[in-house]
């Protein structure tokens, strides 16, 4: 072991021994942090320099639009590994560990997802949040109501906001491929009935006019009002419709 090696080694004790409770904090496995997720899918987290890497943050349930379990996920600390300038002198595989405390890596996995996203605000946004501490759903019901119903409000201000959206992009256009899997589950759990929201893109034919979307079984495009279906169309008009 080289003298620089030992010096190294010394001054990470002085500074540990200088604070000890980061140190304690830092070093113990049973330090974590719960992640909350009210968002009805599962979210896949990627933090490629980190080990662990990938985080899934299990999908919250609902009944119509009652919440009725919680999405939870425990993180611990997470460890990367940056080169020694110490002892590296050009030789490979001379490596620092570094610890990022669970606070942390729960605080980017929420932040990352949210501010991913559309037409969230401060009093709209994802159902995604984290406290200190491995906490089980019992434990978060009984230690936070308030937080997890404050933080449910906000999740539908959002739910709203995207289906306000969704709601004006498919009038514009009539394009299933404008409204996002997303919006057609807020609409599900806020009970909005669009026909987006049921929609398959399936059900659905290209306008031979105008190139929109258009319901398989339309007679009329609703969108440039063109005939596209004329032998149905006579049918009804020869009927007297
Ligand atoms: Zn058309």
């Amino acid at each position: 072991m080289s003298d620089d090696l030992d010096k190294y080694f010394e001054d990470e004790l002085a500074k540990s021994r200088s604070a000890p409770a980061l140190a304690k904090k830092a070093g113990s496995r049973k330090y974590a942090c719960t992640v909350i997720n009210l968002l009805p899918f599962e979210l896949p987290e990627e933090k490629p320099m980190m080990l662990p890497s990938v985080f899934r943050v299990p999908e919250a349930r609902f009944e119509g639009n009652k919440l009725v379990k919680l999405g939870i996920l425990h993180v611990e600390e997470g460890v990367h590994y940056v080169p020694n300038p110490l002892v590296d002198e050009g030789r490979p595989g001379s490596s620092i560990r570094q610890i990022t405390p669970p606070t942390e890596m729960a605080r980017s996995i929420c932040e990352d997802y949210t501010s991913a996203h559309i037409e969230t605000s401060e009093t709209a946004q994802p159902g995604l949040f984290w406290v200190e501490g491995r906490l089980t759903e019992k434990d978060l019901i009984e230690e936070y109501p308030d937080l997890i119903s404050d933080r449910l409000r906000m999740q539908f201000n959002w739910f709203r906001r995207l289906c306000a959206l969704a709601d004006a992009d498919f009038k514009k256009n009539r394009n299933m491929l404008s409204v996002s899997d997303l919006q057609r589950s807020a609409a599900k759990i806020l009970g909005v009935r669009a026909e987006w929201v049921e929609m398959q893109m399936s059900e659905y034919v290209v306008c031979k006019f105008c190139t929109t979307q258009i319901p398989t079984f339309a007679i009329k495009c609703p969108n440039c009002k063109e005939i596209v279906d004329k032998e149905a169309y006579d049918k009804l008009v020869k009927s007297g419709v």
